[in-house]
Formats: structure tokens, sequence, C-alpha cells
């Protein structure tokens, strides 16, 4: 179980994050909705410490860390626990499809060359990309670029996969693909936290949906409690829009 406690952020004088708490429990897939602005990106780059939150704590496994006083050797750890995917993709151009999975598994899991190849492998495989391991980024559509990028993030076998809109940047007809490859990590366990605005999506993917306005979360439960039976009115504003 992963427990993230009072995760506090300001730009300037503006409160991007407010106290959020958080639960999740292995296998989860937590939606994270809400209006721009409504502080989800900063969150999710906040929970990896790609975002320095001004105050909270974030226990995982055998790590208990304190945003505040973190150290280089804590963010280290925790980077090791958790990997993400952008929703533009980040993927190294002057690197194949393949050496692009294996960067992490050679720099941060200090795996030798064989051992990363082999995993890298797999994990191309498994997101539909067996034949396209030797291509670089720019011969790869939308679509298989971030199907590179789950493969990147799940290689790493992370306890806690970070999505952040991973299929905003695609055309129309590349989502399906993508969308996918996300079901099937989800399926054989893998825990997330999912950034969307793909309400279908979200229905049929989540364990979990929470509701971010203004950097607080206000109101979270099962899809069917916050899709079908929302409680907050600014909630029920948000699903008119949205669905
Ligand atoms: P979207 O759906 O548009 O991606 P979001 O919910 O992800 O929105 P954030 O990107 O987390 O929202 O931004 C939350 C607030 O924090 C916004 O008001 C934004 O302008 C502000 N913000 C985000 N990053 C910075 C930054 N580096 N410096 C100053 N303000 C920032
Ligand atoms: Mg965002």
């Amino acid at each position: 179980t992963i427990k993230l406690s009072n995760l506090s952020k300001k730009f300037g004088d503006t409160v991007v994050l407010d106290e959020v708490s958080l639960t999740v429990n292995p296998g989860d897939v937590v939606a994270l909705i809400g209006a721009s602005g409504a502080g989800k990106s900063t969150f999710l780059r906040s929970i990896n410490y790609l975002e320095a939150p001004d105050s909270g704590r974030i226990q995982i496994d055998d790590l208990d860390l304190d945003y505040a006083t973190i150290s280089k050797n804590d963010v280290l750890a925790l980077r090791r626990k958790t990997a993400m995917v952008f929703q533009q993709f980040n993927l190294f151009e002057r690197r194949t499809a393949l050496e692009n999975v294996m960067e992490g598994l050679i720099q941060v899991k200090k795996m030798d060359k064989p051992s990363a190849i082999k995993v890298a492998t797999q994990a191309l495989h498994n997101v539909g990309l067996s034949d396209r391991m030797a291509y670089y980024p720019k011969f790869l559509s939308g679509g298989q670029k971030q199907r590179v990028g789950i493969a990147r993030a799940l290689a790493m076998n992370p306890e806690l996969l970070l999505l952040d809109e991973p299929t905003s940047a695609l055309d129309p007809e590349l989502v399906g693909e993508v969308q996918a490859s996300i079901v099937d990590a989800a399926k054989s366990g893998q825990t997330m936290i999912i950034v969307s605005h793909e309400m279908d999506f979200v229905y049929n993917v989540a364990t979990k949906v929470i509701f971010l306005e203004q950097g607080k979360i206000i109101e979270s439960g099962t899809p069917e409690d916050v899709f079908y039976a929302p409680k907050q009115v600014r909630t029920k504003a948000f699903l008119a829009r949205h669905t």
C-alpha cells in the first residue's frame, strides 16, 4: 500500500495542492480527473519529486519520506519505485525504441547490457512493438511512440506507474492502441495513477476515481459512485461537460 499524506504546493501565492492525501492499494488504478489548472499534473509530478512539494509525506514499501526534507539519495530511491509516462512521450530522439527502453534499466537499475536487452525486448513485445524495436522515434507514429513510453516505464517494474494524459497528444485514431496497452498493464496488476480527460476510458479502467478542484480532492469513490452518484455539485457540473 502506498500512502500519500498532506501534499501541499504553492507557486508564488497560488495554492496548487492543498493537503492532498491518497491511499493506493496494490493493483489499484486511480484515475485523477478535474478541470484544467486543478493541479493534476502538479500532483503527479510531486509524487516522484519532478516538482518539489512544500510539504507532505509518502510511504511506499520500506520508504517513508518527508518531501520537505528529502535527500538526494531518497529522491533516487523514490524514482526507482515510480515511473512516469508523459503526454509528449519524452523519448530520446537519437536512440532507437529498444535503446530508449534500455536506458533506465542500465542507468537506474544498473543492469548489464544483455539483461537490459532481454527485459526491454519483452517490454516492447508486450505493447505490440516487436517489429519496431530498431526504429528511431521520428519514424514511429504518435501511438507507437507512446507505447514505447509505456514499455519504458513498465520495464522498470515500478511499484507505482504515473501517467499524465498519455493519449491527449494523439490523433483520435491512435488513442485506442495506447489505451489498450494501459488496460493490459492494469489487467496484469500494475498499480497506477492516471490523469485523463477520456471519461469512457476512465470509467472502464479505473478502480478508483478522484476529482481534484483547486488543489483539493473534493470527491472520490468507485467509477460507479463518482459517475452515477456524485455527491458534489461541482463534480456533477464537471461530468456534465465531459461526458
Ligand atoms: P491541465 O488539465 O490543463 O493539464 P492540471 O490540472 O494538470 O491542468 P497543473 O498543470 O497542475 O494543472 O497546474 C495547476 C496550477 O499551477 C495552474 O494554475 C498552473 O498555472 C500552475 N502552475 C503549474 N506549474 C507551474 C509553474 N512551474 N510555475 C507557476 N505556476 C505553475
Ligand atoms: Mg496537466
